[in-house]
């Protein structure tokens, strides 16, 4: 059983995004898109992930998230839905307003769940306010549901819905289409962090909730690597003349090393070696920046924020003074960070032990994220 999930991204308005849609506007550390984008591509249920954009907005996508399958929408929202459901091969798939981005992974198992029994599932919340009608007439709320998205349904259905819809009229959203057809749609327990971002104050509410709900932790990471004459010297991204190289089954860059272990840390992803086995030939001689980015992107992934990387550097020789500022510049632009959240460091060890001694390098790191609260 395959689950796609297509993002509709495919607004034009700038009024509430700066300038710029705003699904792309800058939320919590990352283009608001980016933040259900990462959730639903880490949540094991889903399989393939489509982002639904208007027309123009090739280049805002890929500045946004780089290189990621897209299709371009309609005029109306409707019409962005169906092309996106004509470009996925897929037996269920979860619709998602990318104006909804605090999206968690128990939203999503709940309505996955939930298509085991129905057509249809969507997420909704009791509605808690007193409502009046336009002539000040008490409405009863009770049975009232806000509605969010992600959307869920058999693939057949939602194509068969949106196939017999009459063309010239829109549609409030995807489970009235799928009710029309005589289907239930189960309600599953939403969010609060789940509304919709409209208005630019909701920018700033969202802003300051998102930040609430994060937690500060840190986490340490530790690395040696011998020296070897004939190997080049990578150390922190940068290659670094000097008589002897580290050897390794990648580049053996001791201070990447060290940084994305401390990176796995904070999430408790295991090691390096777990990630990247040296018995796998695919990484001999690899380029460690691709294990840092895999942990910023594990970390990306459940809407953490990188706050912060201090490096220690442990070696009698070369000197890296000399390097230390580009080796900063190179790890944060690796984490894509501001090098004001980096900090390089270097220290001999008074010429004892194997450090001292020449024989190898090491690297301490310590990295400090924020991140929200799981609960298990
Ligand atoms: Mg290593």
């Amino acid at each position: 059983m395959k689950t796609a999930a297509l993002i509709v991204a495919a607004g034009q308005g700038v009024r509430a995004g700066g300038g710029v849609p705003k699904q792309f506007a800058m939320l919590a550390g990352k283009p608001m898109l980016a933040h259900s984008y990462g959730t639903l591509i880490a949540h094991p249920g889903v399989d393939e992930v489509l982002v639904v954009i208007g027309e123009g907005q090739e280049d805002a996508l890929a500045a946004a998230l780089g290189p990621i399958p897209f299709v371009i929408g309609g005029a109306i929202r409707r019409e962005s839905v169906r092309n996106g459901l004509a470009a996925i091969d897929a037996d269920r798939v979860l619709i998602h307003d990318a104006a909804r981005p605090f999206l968690s992974p128990d939203v999503i198992d709940r309505l996955l769940d939930a298509l085991n029994s129905h057509e249809g599932a969507i997420p909704g919340l009791p509605v808690t306010d007193t409502l009046v009608s336009a002539a000040g007439e008490p409405v009863p709320r009770d049975g009232l549901t806000r509605v969010q998205t992600p959307q869920a349904f058999r693939a057949a259905t939602i194509r068969a819905a949106h196939d017999s819809w009459p063309q010239d009229q829109d549609a409030t959203d995807d489970a009235q289409m799928v009710r029309v057809l005589g289907h239930e749609v189960a309600i599953v327990e939403g969010s609060r962090a789940l509304e919709k971002i409209t208005h630019t104050a909701d920018f700033a509410a969202a802003e300051a909730r998102h930040a609430a709900t994060l937690r500060v932790r840190t986490a340490q990471g530790f690395d040696v690597h011998r020296f070897a004459a004939g190997e080049e010297l990578w150390l922190g991204g940068v290659r670094i003349p000097h008589s002897h190289g580290l050897s390794g089954h990648s580049d053996a860059d001791v201070a990447l090393h060290a940084i994305t272990d401390a990176l796995l840390g904070t999430i408790g992803a295991g090691d390096i070696g777990m990630h990247f086995p040296p018995s796998d030939p695919q990484w001999r001689g690899a380029a460690s920046a691709r294990f840092l980015e895999h942990a910023a992107g594990l970390i990306a992934a459940q809407g953490g924020i990188i706050d912060f990387i201090d490096l220690t550097i442990i070696c009698e020789a070369p000197k890296i003074g000399p390097h230390q500022d580009a080796i900063r510049a190179r790890i944060a632009a690796l984490l894509r960070l501001p090098a004001a959240r980096v900090s390089v460091k270097a220290t001999t060890t008074e010429r004892l032990g194997f450090t001292g001694r020449g024989e190898g390098m090491a690297a301490q790191a310590i990295a400090t994220i924020r991140i929200a609260e799981t609960g298990e």
